[in-house]
């Protein structure tokens, strides 16, 4: 692979060595984000709107299934049919972050949920559900959150029995990005075993809540439709961040999902879910440095003309040195990040590296938007320097695909273990 030497800081987007592909979905994302305009940006926060038509033209050109191969994007034209790789990924997110794209997150999603179709899905669910997600006509979502099962995910309560040909779906998911667009969901839910069932209920019932029986279930993951019957959007929900991405919560309710729905074996729905969740917290990485870049460089540029202007003469030191860390922080941040993805090209991804990554990265967001605000004082407030959103994005960063604390205590039991 021919390796091209970029000036540390230099793009103001990143330092290290990329490819000559990389670099052309770089240049591709900084394209297609410099083309959205700021204020469309600041609308879809303002009004917790999700950018559908957006979303299907960031497809078009190849972002929605960058990580995969051109098997399954036959509806996708030659330049955007090329296959990429996560370092390219990465790149793309931390552009789309940098400059706040109203449709980052649910990309970031939509792969992750591409992934494990990819992966344990059987050659009819990928020709079903491929094509069109990398078009854009599919639009994907992960169900796995529920509001009795956040950080601890053995606890999920929703329920999935077969009963002839379907397996009924009960239980609520929450916190679901992009649940209120999407077409299909990658649902976990714990398989219930009819004599199981019969033991501790006397007669199969399709409508029980989890029972301790139930429990014991295994987990299994489901591929649901928007369409299958029984299948409702619940409670919307309107955050201080990650705003305009149809977050809310899923309610299927007696859901009639047909028997090839299922995706890989019964009982793999944990290694169906971690397996994604290990690349997906890379991603948020990326996009958790394109935030601290982006704050970073709103901040640096105003504080720049309030020299040239003379608006400022004093503490100049001090600026210089919280510049200076962020400089650091966002670099180091970076190197783990692009370590993470290139382990995850290199078929060796670490979920251990994975949850550094993500945890760093989204601390780093943190740090630097809250610093950037100090600097700026009032300025820093505004939402047109977009510095105040990412600050309150950074904030969900730190909390979803895992809690950073969460995240620190599987690095520690990992770290134990070897
Ligand atoms: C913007 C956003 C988008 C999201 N999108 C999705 C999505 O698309 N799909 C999806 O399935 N989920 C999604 N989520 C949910 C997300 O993954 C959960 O919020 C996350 O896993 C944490 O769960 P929780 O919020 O229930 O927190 P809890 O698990 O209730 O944790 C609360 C606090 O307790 C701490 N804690 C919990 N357990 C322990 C422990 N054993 N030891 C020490 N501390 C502990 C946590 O670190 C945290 O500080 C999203 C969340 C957000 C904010």
């Amino acid at each position: 692979m021919v390796q091209t030497q970029i000036t540390p800081g230099a793009s103001g987007v990143m330092s290290g060595k990329f490819s000559k592909e990389q670099l052309a979905w770089l240049d591709k994302a900084k394209s297609f984000a410099a083309a959205v305009p700021l204020s469309e940006v600041m609308a879809s926060d303002k009004d917790n709107t999700f950018r559908r038509d957006l979303f299907v033209k960031a497809c078009q050109e190849g972002f929605g299934a960058l990580p995969f191969g051109p098997e399954y994007k036959t509806g996708l034209k030659d330049h955007a049919r090329t296959g990429g790789d996560y370092v390219s990924f990465a790149l793309i997110n931390q552009e789309f972050a940098r400059k706040v794209n109203p449709i980052m997150s649910s990309l970031g999603v939509h792969v992750l949920c591409q992934e494990p179709i990819y992966k344990f899905g059987n050659a009819e669910q990928k020709a079903k559900y491929l094509p069109p997600s990398a078009t854009g006509e599919f639009l994907g979502a992960f169900g796995l959150t529920e509001p009795n099962a956040g950080s601890d995910t053995a606890a999920i309560e929703t329920t999935a029995r077969l009963v002839g040909d379907e397996y009924i779906l009960n239980g609520t998911k929450t916190f679901i990005t992009s649940g209120a667009s999407a077409d299909f969901y990658i649902v976990m839910a714990r398989l219930l075993e009819n004599k199981e069932d019969k033991k501790s209920d006397g007669e199969a019932n399709p409508h029980k809540a989890a029972s301790p029986a139930a429990r014991s279930g295994q987990i299994t993951a489901f591929v649901v439709e928007r369409k299958f019957e029984g299948f409702e959007i619940g409670q919307k929900f309107d955050m201080l961040g990650m705003r305009g991405y149809s977050t809310c919560e899923i309610v299927m309710n007696d859901c009639k999902v047909p028997k090839a729905n299922l995706l890989g074996a019964h009982g793999e729905g944990r290694k169906v879910a971690l397996g994604s969740l290990a690349k997906g917290r890379v991603t948020i990485a990326a996009q958790c440095c394109g935030w601290a870049q982006g704050a970073f460089e709103a901040a640096t540029n105003l504080l720049q003309r309030y020299y040239r202007d003379g608006a400022i003469n004093s503490d100049a030191n001090g600026h210089a040195r919280t510049l200076g860390e962020m400089a650091v922080s966002i670099e180091s941040a970076r190197v783990l990040t692009f370590q993470a993805a290139r382990l995850i090209d290199a078929n060796e991804a670490s979920i251990t590296v994975a949850a550094m990554a993500k945890t760093v990265a989204s601390d780093t967001a943190m740090k630097v938007a809250t610093d950037a605000i100090s600097l700026l004082g009032l300025e820093g407030l505004k939402p047109d320097l977009l510095i105040e959103r990412i600050f309150r994005d950074a904030k969900a960063g730190q909390i979803y695909e895992g809690t950073n604390q969460i995240q620190r205590m599987l690095i520690a039991r990992d770290l134990l273990k070897s």
